[in-house]
């Protein structure tokens, strides 16, 4: 059996390729192996999104390269394969295939070809009318925990991003598929389903089969209703986007407690000029009533966002917008970036008016800022119970656990490995800036 190590950069839907990668190859013949030094294939999962996963890629297939034993074949997927294809193959030498984010399910028999003696393979194509979305429970990244892929591509176009070259327009997986996989992982031993997207309430599947009786404006409201049905422990869906964002999405939180009160919405900027720049089409004021509407809520919803600094174009007053913003919404974290130009992006022929150093002063500024809110917020928590899923074990604490609470913050705490998988009630007693430690009660 030929051993394939199959490494993950980027965002929970490479994450969520990677695993249907690797079931499609078990299926296959292939065994896949943790160990990178003794497996015969090499599979490297990429992102676009960020310089620096790609830059992680040309490291790593010149480390394989140079080290001393017989080069494995190499291949890599998705996004940077997606955009680059054959160049590719000439840029990093030793890369023997590259496949598209749309062609992964076809990778078991790109690499027989490999073995075959085939050379400078590349898949760029559609997915196969018959695409199989399962997941193998040896393949998921947690038994417990299961990422579930509702929407794939965006139409979005917002000027930074590479996402809907990379990952094409928007395609809804069929409700009455999302809800037969929920179950079937339901009854595997899952509690938490992550319906996961670029932006899953842009969610429109064809047809309504699934959704029927269930209520609510948008179709992705009452999906999560038709979801909730399930009975599942526990439903988190990530990433929201504004300009879809209805109130019908918090009153179906409202309405179903295994709905979990989370909600990550990236604003990007707190500026109206720059989102205009940025193509977001959303507004501050817009954004505003959304946060207002959800930190009113009788679920006590935890928020989070994703902001971009140093945007083409920014002045020191669109820097203070967004500060004055995440001030105004004191979101329970945020992640922020500098801005850094992506080729193939319409910003990218923009002038990068703001210095390196001056962004620099501005996330650092910012991420102050932040810090101050999520103490804030976290600090809530104190003395609290919480119930948090038992999903693993954790580095920070001797005979430790960690776990996510519905509000999706991570609790480590003491307790025996039987308790794995059980959504256990646990006092806060301690709060870092990251997460919180607690004991069982
Ligand atoms: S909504 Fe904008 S940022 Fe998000 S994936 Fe689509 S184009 Fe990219």
């Amino acid at each position: 059996m030929k051993k394939v190590y199959l490494e993950t950069y980027g965002c929970q839907m490479n994450v969520s390729d990677s695993e249907r990668v690797a079931t499609a190859l078990g299926r296959d013949g292939f065994e896949m192996t943790a160990d990178a030094a003794s497996a015969d294939v090499v599979l490297i999962n990429t992102c676009s999104v960020r310089e620096k996963a790609e830059q992680k890629l040309y490291t790593q297939v010149g480390r394989i390269r140079h080290s001393e034993r017989p080069k494995p074949i190499i291949g890599v997927l998705g996004c940077v394969a997606q955009l680059e294809g054959e160049t590719l193959l000439n840029k990093i030498p030793g890369v023997d295939f590259v496949v598209g984010t749309r062609a992964v399910g076809r990778v078991g028999g790109i690499l027989n070809r490999a073995f075959d003696g085939e050379s400078d393979i590349v898949d760029l194509g559609e997915r196969e009318d018959e695409y199989d979305w399962t997941v193998a429970d040896t393949h998921r990244h947690s038994p417990y925990v299961a990422f579930l892929p509702i929407i794939e591509g965006c139409n979005k176009f917002c000027t930074y991003c590479i996402v809907p070259f990379s990952r094409g327009r928007e395609k809804s997986l069929a409700a009455s598929e999302i809800i037969r996989q929920i179950l079937e992982l339901k009854r595997r031993g899952v509690k938490e389903i992550h319906l996961i997207g670029q932006n899953v309430n842009s969610y429109r599947p064809e047809s309504e089969t699934g959704l029927e009786g269930f209520e609510g404006k948008s179709a992705f409201s009452r999906l999560l209703r038709a979801v909730a049905a399930t009975g599942i422990d526990r439903i988190k869906f990530t990433t929201s986007f504004p300009r879809d964002f209805n109130e019908d999405i918090v009153e179906a939180i409202e309405t179903h407690p295994n709905l979990c009160n989370w909600v990550h919405l990236p604003v990007q900027s707190g500026s109206d000029r720059v989102l205009k720049l940025m193509k977001r089409g959303h507004t501050i004021d817009r954004y505003r009533k959304q946060i207002d509407r959800l930190r009113a809520s009788s679920r006590d919803i935890a928020l989070t966002t994703d902001i971009i600094v140093g945007f083409p174009g920014e002045t020191e007053a669109d820097f203070m917008d967004t500060v004055d913003l995440v001030k105004h919404c004191g979101f329970d974290s945020a992640y922020i970036f500098k801005y850094s130009p992506r080729p193939g992006t319409p910003a990218y022929e923009m002038e990068d008016t703001v210095s390196f150093a001056e962004k620099t002063l501005r996330f650092l500024e910012l991420e102050k800022v932040q810090k101050a809110c999520q103490e804030k917020r976290l600090r809530r928590y104190d003395g609290k119970v919480l119930e948090v899923l038992a999903e693993g074990a954790s580095a920070r604490t001797p005979r430790g656990i960690t776990g996510h609470s519905p509000c999706h913050k991570v609790v480590n705490f003491v307790a025996d490995s039987s308790l794995l998988g059980s959504i256990v009630n646990v006092k806060v007693t301690e709060v870092k800036a990251n997460s919180m430690f607690g004991e069982v009660v």
